[in-house]
């Protein structure tokens, strides 16, 4: 049904209506998908429905005004040859993307979906980390902070909401208490500094409906809460803006390289460039085993969510952790930028690469998990559900790997951190082309980073919640090494 209204209405319409309809009816459908019938009153999912999914034909408008530019141009040129494709428009192929455009790159984005965000970028947590539990040295880490700094520099410039609430990471047993010392150690090593152990009277004084039996915590002030989805897009809009194009429907199947230059095979026919990034998230190891044994394999990593009706926000101040375990960093209480409470991931292996299903059992257990932290929680009307897939790898970290002799690189294993490390995985990126290739085309010494920024960018949290609000934990994020 959903497709004969969409396909009597293309023609009708204008291809720029034809794409709002489309991109409002998918999240629509999202919606209705991750609805959760049976756990609702109904009126939490009315409430969401009406503050935000009824703005998004505004918001998706005022996108496509702006993209429509960089998207039309491309369907009506013959597939012309770029300075470089970037392949997957998840957070950090959209990063990388902006990044090279600015720097004076004839740039090129494929999304193998039908918008960005098809992979695991469309769901996730949406924390902007400090890296206060990465490991030490890592180059998650460098990312991470790299990453953080960026975003706090420009988030302003392009309209993008940050919601400064800290976090505690909170011990409920003698075990957890003991690793609360190391949690601080390993954070003033990785240079945040204003990480610190506070006894159990000031967790209540900080959160008085947390269930009684906190043994005590360590406060995080710089972790933050963003849009994940406002970000990247705003991202791949900059880079149009500076003369990017991008493809959605446009999976790469197959890579060639020969004479300096790479042809890749798309639904949507031939592309050429003279290098390649590899950012396809779930799939990396799959397209680089279009032209090399890939050097890692992906093991993707689910996260299931729920997501509380808005009043259950009230009833934390900061993103409630806890302890990590070896596996994982467990599941957290989190405002959202849209005002929600959610509650989650999981950390379940699969073998799919695609299907981010939610189950009852696993919501029921993480229900249950929740109330025994928060137990006003039982309260609450849980308005929606969803889960994500992390790109996770055999190994515990980035997979990020220059090929100089090929023209390639990949950003792979970008698992439970790359919406906050995107901007710095990109820089990095760019530091690995500048140092090891032979230049393949001219680029902007400096880059326009003092460019014309995305003045229209779309921030789907605006008008939700106030696009900055700062509350308790407030941080400067003064301890942070200076950057660019
Ligand atoms: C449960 C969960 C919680 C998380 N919480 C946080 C958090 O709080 N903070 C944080 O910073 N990070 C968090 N993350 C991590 C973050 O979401 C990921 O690291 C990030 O989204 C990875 O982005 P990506 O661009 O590498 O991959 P993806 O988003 O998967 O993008 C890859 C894209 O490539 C496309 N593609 C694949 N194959 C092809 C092809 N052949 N041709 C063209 N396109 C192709 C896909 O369709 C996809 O759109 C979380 C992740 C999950 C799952």
């Amino acid at each position: 049904m959903n497709m004969l209204f969409v396909w009597i209405y293309s023609r009708l319409m204008t291809e720029r209506s034809f794409f709002i309809l489309i991109l409002v009816n998918c999240w629509r459908r999202f919606l209705a998908l991750t609805y959760l019938p049976g756990h609702s009153n109904g009126q939490g999912c009315d409430a969401f429905s009406d503050r935000f999914v009824y703005k998004m034909p505004w918001i998706v408008e005022v996108c496509f005004s702006v993209l429509s530019e960089g998207g039309n141009k491309v369907m009506t040129q013959s597939n012309s040859s770029a300075d470089v494709i970037v392949i997957g428009g998840g957070v950090v192929g959209c990063a990388v993307f902006r990044r090279f455009c600015l720097m004076g790159a004839r740039a090129v984005l494929l999304e193998k979906g039908g918008d960005i965000l098809s992979g695991a970028s469309k769901a996730n947590s949406a924390l902007l980390h400090t890296g206060f539990d990465a490991p030490p040295d890592s180059l998650e880490l460098a990312c991470m902070q790299a990453g953080y700094r960026e975003y706090l520099a420009i988030h302003q410039k392009m309209n993008l909401p940050l919601l400064e609430t800290g976090a505690i990471v909170i011990a409920w047993n003698d075990e957890q208490f003991a690793a609360l010392a190391g949690i601080v150690k390993v954070a003033h090593q990785n240079g945040v500094m204003d990480v610190r152990q506070i006894d159990s009277q000031e967790i209540y004084q900080r959160e008085p409906h947390l269930s009684p039996g906190a043994m005590g915590g360590v406060i995080v002030p710089g972790e933050s809460v963003i849009d994940p989805w406002s970000t990247p897009l705003a991202y791949l809009v900059q880079g149009v803006k500076h003369g990017g194009r991008y493809h959605f429907n446009c999976g790469v199947r197959h890579a060639g390289f020969n004479d300096g230059q790479w042809t890749l095979e798309t639904e949507k026919g031939t592309f050429n460039a003279r290098l390649v990034i590899n950012c396809a998230g779930n799939h990396g190891d799959h397209v680089d085993a279009m032209w090399r044994e890939p050097e890692f394999e992906i093991r993707p990593r689910k996260g299931q969510f729920l997501v509380y009706d808005k009043p259950a926000a009230e009833k934390i101040t900061a993103i409630i952790l806890p302890v990590p375990t070896a596996i994982t960093k467990g599941v957290l209480l989190s405002k959202t930028i849209f005002g929600n409470l959610i509650l989650g991931p999981t950390a379940e292996e699969q073998t799919d690469r695609d299907k981010a299903e939610v189950d009852e059992e696993k919501l029921k257990e993480l229900m249950e998990k929740g109330c025994r932290l928060l137990p006003s929680l039982a309260d609450y009307s849980v308005t929606a559900t969803y889960a994500g897939l992390r790109p996770a790898t055999e190994k515990k970290e980035y997979r990020i790997l220059d090929y100089p002799e090929k023209q390639w690189i990949t950003a792979g294993g970008i698992r439970s951190t790359g919406l906050t490390s995107a901007l710095g995985i990109a820089a990095h990126i760019e530091s690995l082309y500048r140092q090891n290739f032979a230049p393949l085309f001219a680029l902007d010494p400096q880059g326009n980073f003092s460019g014309p920024p995305c003045l229209c960018c779309p921030n789907t949290s605006q008008g939700i919640t106030p696009a900055r609000a700062t509350v308790g934990l407030s941080a400067t994020a003064n301890w942070l090494p200076a950057g660019r």
